[in-house]
């Protein structure tokens, strides 16, 4: 039975913290479930699809690109009736009472009985001289904002997952050569997409090798300095940009109370997406899974919905099942 609810302009029941697609999949179904539901976006929605030329693996689409998704995601999620507010979170804490307090950049913090975290993550850094420095000026972390200011260079992309392998890919639309620099001789990467690679013929592979150093003219990357593992040789390329996809780190510090992760900081969940604070749910690239697909983030989110819903209409059904 759902309670009587008395909720000040930012009192919701449920509020969802980024608008990527498990954060537009948890509003659709909040809203949809008639929930009052809060969805606290910084920027543009759509988070990495943003970033993503085409996705070639969402089941309907046999091809769409990234911000044509997003598009269409963001109108439906919001069709239902779930309000999509532009504000920077910096911290969630909780009230004495059990309410989520929801802390943001500028203004008054919101309140919800439940809280779905589906930030994303941020690009992981080499962290090595000269990343900082040429950051924007021949070192990038997004091809699709990026290649087509290096029409005719040779560009480098180090790493060896999906991204690296399928962002290398289009960058040769731009590129006259793109050499994949991977620290070992086996991908983590999709066999499709390594042999999509192999077969392109401006990709050139340089395996069992990490940069060491990015390096320029104090204006733009010029080459890297590189060194090859297994026979500790060094030797330079000379490159007129370089895009590092070597994974993510999910955007797990806003909680100001412990909730349960793992090793790499993703906050490990029980089967309703739970994290272990009770009434806080996580979704998407901030969740510890075996993969961080378009597809298991909204699946993930329609879950976390489903049972922010249920703990906010039966509080203490949703606690035993937990
Ligand atoms: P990822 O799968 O974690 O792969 C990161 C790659 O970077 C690995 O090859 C890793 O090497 C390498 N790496 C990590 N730290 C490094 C360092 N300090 N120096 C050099 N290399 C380093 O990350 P991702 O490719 O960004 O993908 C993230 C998630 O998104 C994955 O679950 C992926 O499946 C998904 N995704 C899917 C698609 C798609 O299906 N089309 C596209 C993009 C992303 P090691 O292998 O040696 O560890």
């Amino acid at each position: 039975m759902c309670r009587e609810l008395s909720l000040s302009s930012r009192e919701y029941e449920i509020a969802i913290v980024g608008a990527g697609p498990a954060g537009l999949t948890a509003a659709l179904y909040a809203g949809r479930a008639m929930k009052r539901t809060v969805l606290l976006e910084a920027g543009i929605p759509g988070g990495e699809l943003l970033n993503t030329e085409t996705i070639e693996d969402y089941p309907g689409f046999a091809s769409i690109t990234g911000p044509d998704l997003a598009s269409k995601m963001t109108e439906h999620a919001l069709s239902f009736g779930a309000e999509m507010v532009p504000a920077r979170v910096t911290a969630i804490g909780l009230d004495a009472d059990g309410r989520k307090r929801i802390e943001v950049e500028d203004g008054e913090p919101y309140f919800a009985q439940a809280v779905i975290l589906t930030a994303g993550g941020q690009p992981r850094k080499l962290g090595i001289p000269g990343e900082q420095e040429y950051a924007g000026r021949g070192v990038s972390y997004c091809a699709v904002c990026d290649g087509a200011f290096f029409k005719g260079d040779h560009l480098a992309v180090v790493g060896g997952g999906d991204a690296a392998l399928e962002e290398a890919v289009f960058l040769t639309r731009y590129a006259s050569k793109v050499t994949l620099i991977h620290r070992r001789f086996e991908f983590r990467a999709q066999p499709l997409l390594v042999q999509r690679a192999r077969a392109n013929p401006k990709m050139e592979f340089l395996l069992d090798t990490v940069v060491e150093e990015i390096v320029g003219d104090g204006q733009r990357v010029e080459r890297l300095s590189l060194r090859h593992l297994s026979d500790g040789a060094s030797s330079d390329l000379a490159v007129g940009g370089v895009f590092v996809f070597i994974g993510f780190l999910p955007n797990t510090g806003l909680l100001e109370v412990h909730a349960d992760h793992d090793a790499q900081g993703y906050y490990l969940t029980d089967q309703n997406m739970q994290t272990s604070v009770p009434g806080v749910f996580a979704a998407g690239d901030v969740r510890a899974q075996l993969t961080r697909q378009v597809t298991t983030a909204v699946g993930d989110a329609t879950t976390a919905a489903m049972a922010a819903t249920k703990l906010v209409e039966e509080p203490v059904a949703v606690a035993a099942t937990a």
